[in-house]
């Protein structure tokens, strides 16, 4: 089967906008993070959120906690490119605050703005800005009550019941531009959660594993949760609650979802074989510096980095570009075809240029641009004289094969 035409079907929500960005329904999945700086920073901040989206954030958190904060909202947000969000805890004044200086979302987190009337008060004044809320469960601060009621522990039915008793008081005043999330820390927990919740309400899903803590630990279990829930359709937008750069956060969230094909790739997507004896250079070394010679390259390609030319072209035949060594040399192949060989200490160089002439030209344009036949013969001299010196099976399996027999029939 072609994997290119593998799809996760996605669960039909509702859709609503943060500002110009679609969240829900056939939108496709956004990716947020947050700011790490004072609110009140506003320079700071916004250097902050320019770095974020440059990185392809689609939308931003600033927590909102004090009113030097809301101030710093108001200045911030009409600078921003791309929508903001107010994270409020305990004061729900500063929700109202946030919305006065204009933000294009809140985030209230249920277990610590508790008071109906004041829950009501908020979700009346977003009602007639049209502002979304995101009822934000969090497993580390449910409602007390709830607690109690599941028998001293946090349980995903607490968490769905949690986010039902606020969307109960947002429709008491007819507010509906609502996402929902139920993190925790513990994946299975949060999985679960997101499973029943889906269950229940076609609100859209904003995924997260709740302090998923440094890397690279905090990628996996970020990963984790949301890979899983995603792959069940469950999920319109993601954050990786990463303790690191938030740039990090985003960077993370948009290769899970263009591995998922779930967002259009943006930058290069590097694949890499682990090495192995067969290897003829420092597989892990070339890759490194392929990452980092890509990392600010924004070209919408795959390219592979394989140890040796007997297997590595085959395998990567998919890539629109790759580089395989091979008797001090670097095999180029642009859709597994071979088109140069350059010398091992030009493999890196070699592939940038060809990924920016591809990127502007198309592959066509890039086979057309060399002798085929000619690259062809050069590559196959090398493979062939590797295959020569090392034998097709580097392991020498046939001989061990031959050993099991015998100490067998012993
Ligand atoms: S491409 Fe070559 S070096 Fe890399 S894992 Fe495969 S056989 Fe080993």
């Amino acid at each position: 089967m072609d994997a290119g035409a593998v799809v996760f079907e996605r669960r039909k929500t509702r859709q609503i906008k943060v500002g110009d960005v679609a969240v829900g329904g056939d939108a496709p999945i956004s990716i947020q993070s947050m700011t790490t700086t004072k609110t009140a920073d506003v320079d700071g901040t916004l250097a902050q959120i320019y770095a974020l989206t440059g990185a392809g954030c689609d939308i931003v958190r600033c927590t909102c906690n004090d009113l030097a904060a809301a101030e710093g909202l108001a200045r911030i947000v009409p600078r921003s490119p791309i929508p903001v969000i107010a994270d409020i805890h305990h004061q729900y004044k500063m929700a109202l605050a946030a919305l006065e200086a204009g933000v294009q979302g809140l985030r209230l987190n249920p277990g610590n703005i508790r008071k109906p009337e004041h829950i009501k008060a908020v979700a009346t004044e977003a009602r007639d800005r049209g502002v979304p809320i995101r009822i934000g469960v969090n497993g580390g601060s449910l409602d007390p009550s709830l607690y109690d009621k599941y028998g001293g522990r946090v349980t995903p039915e607490a968490m769905v019941e949690s986010a039902q008793m606020e969307i109960a008081y947002f429709e008491d005043v007819g507010f509906d531009l609502i996402k929902i999330s139920v993190k925790a820390s513990n994946v299975p927990l949060m999985i679960e959660a997101y499973r029943q919740l889906s269950e229940v309400t076609d609100h859209p899903l904003h995924l997260g594993v709740t302090e998923a803590g440094p890397l690279p630990g905090g990628y996996i279990k970020a990963t984790a949760g949301i890979a899983a829930l995603l792959s069940e359709g469950i999920g319109d937008t993601i954050r990786y609650s990463l303790t690191a750069d938030p740039v990090e956060e985003v960077r993370a969230g948009r290769t899970l979802l263009e591995s998922f094909g779930l967002r259009e790739r943006k930058n290069v997507d590097l694949i890499a074989c682990p090495s192995c004896g067969r290897a003829e250079v420092d597989v892990i070394a070339v890759a490194e510096a392929a990452r980092d010679a890509f990392a600010d390259r924004e070209l919408p390609l795959q390219i592979a980095v394989m140890g040796c030319v007997v297997n590595g072209p085959g395998e990567a035949r998919d890539a629109d570009l790759g580089i395989a060594a091979g008797k001090h040399r670097g095999h180029l192949f642009v859709k597994g075809q071979n088109v140069a060989v350059v010398p091992e200490a030009e493999m890196v160089d070699t592939l940038v240029e060809w990924a920016e002439f591809i990127a502007e030209n198309g592959t066509e344009a890039a086979l057309a641009r060399v002798d085929l036949e000619k690259a062809r013969r050069e590559a196959e001299k090398d493979r062939s004289e590797l295959f020569e010196e090392k034998g097709a099976d580097v392991n020498a399996s046939e001989q061990r094969v031959e050993l099991i027999h015998r100490r067998v029939a012993d």
